[in-house]
């Protein structure tokens, strides 16, 4: 592995099919996979020429690939490295429709079937799992596993950083119980009405599995062999202004609220990818702070930059994969 590599952010583009609605108004699809990290613009528009026709990623993906394989070459390394001790994060980024939950949903079951198998063919080491589960709305904080919890309150602890006070740590005691755990999740997502997409949300989930592990002989006793990491699987809010959702009112706020949390991760991305000790403005906000620790550092990090190939869509995949440059 070259120098620095381990540290560098792992960028992938997936396209998903164009649906029935894009199809309709006889929109055709402006984007295709020219190989498995180019993906080529070929839409018919007078600016073309202005526009790269070229843009390279760690992975890009057709919409006929599966999410299995999104998650194999895009997100598995990342994820994984929570057994060695790691903290990794993992974000579905793009716009509402753009298939960031149809994504991260696959790519948290195959990574928690993937830890869990790690286990079962470990049996010389002991390992304890924790899940906990958060919704960042309007930059409150609520508890997928504990509804009443609405306004979470962040706590600097000298030692793990930022911390979510109060937040309910589940120990897991089986895969059957992350899988009851995860449904509850998905049931509890505050789920918002957009122009864009009805069932589309306006919320940051993070799903946060933490794991121990440790020599069995030594388990609970803190010796040299024990690691502890947590890896975090975040579908961010879709990345439109709220100006084009035709937001208004109560929705405008959740608009802003929402883009200056993208809008400081984009900058703690940027800062990140860079390299360099530039100052990295995790506490601009709540998404960032809660991340810190496993963004940047020794943490690993993928994203998966979500798109709809439909021209219709043009201007919000331009900026998706404008983020996506800047996260190279
Ligand atoms: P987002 O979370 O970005 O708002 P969704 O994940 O809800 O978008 O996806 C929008 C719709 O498109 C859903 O009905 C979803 O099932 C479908 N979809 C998204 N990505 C794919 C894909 N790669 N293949 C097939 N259907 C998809
Ligand atoms: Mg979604």
């Amino acid at each position: 592995m070259a120098a620095g590599e381990a540290e560098r952010i792992l960028v992938s583009v997936r396209l998903r099919p164009v649906n029935a609605r894009e199809a309709e108004r006889g929109d055709g699809s402006d984007w295709e996979c020219a190989g498995p990290t180019t993906l080529m613009f070929r839409g018919n528009i007078p600016e073309r020429a202005m526009f790269p026709a070229t843009y390279a990623y760690d992975r890009v993906f057709n919409p006929e690939c599966s999410t299995q394989q999104v998650y194999e070459q895009g997100a598995k390394r990342v994820a994984m490295s929570v057994l060695n001790g790691i903290n990794s994060s993992i974000f579905a980024y793009g716009q509402t429709s753009s298939g960031k939950t149809y994504t991260m949903v696959g790519v948290t079951e195959h990574s928690m079937s993937d830890i869990y198998d790690y286990i079962d063919k470990h049996p010389e080491r002991e390992f304890a799992l924790k899940f906990s589960a958060m919704e960042i709305y309007n930059e409150a904080v609520r508890d997928l596993l504990n509804p009443e919890a609405t306004q979470l309150r962040l706590l600097d602890d000298p030692e793990k950083g930022t911390v979510v006070e109060k937040l309910t740590e589940e120990t897991l005691t089986d895969k059957g119980h992350l899988l009851e755990l995860l449904a509850v999740c998905e049931a509890q997502r505050q789920i918002g009405e957009t122009a864009l997409n009805e069932t589309s949300s306006r919320s940051h989930q993070i799903l946060r599995l933490t794991i121990e592990s440790s020599a069995k002989q030594f388990m609970g006793r803190g010796n040299s062999s024990t690691l502890m990491a947590c890896v975090n699987f975040v579908d961010l809010a879709g990345s439109e202004r709220a100006s084009q959702t035709q937001a208004a009112g109560t929705r405008l706020k959740e608009g802003s609220h929402i883009n200056r949390s993208l809008l400081t991760l984009g900058k703690v991305i940027r800062q990140l990818s860079k390299g360099g000790n530039g100052h990295i403005p995790y506490r601009d906000s709540k998404l960032t702070r809660i991340l810190q620790s496993s963004l940047g550092g020794n943490a690993r990090t993928a994203i998966i930059c979500t798109m709809s190939p439909a021209h219709c869509h043009l201007e919000q995949s331009r900026n998706t994969l404008l983020f996506a440059n800047c996260a190279k």
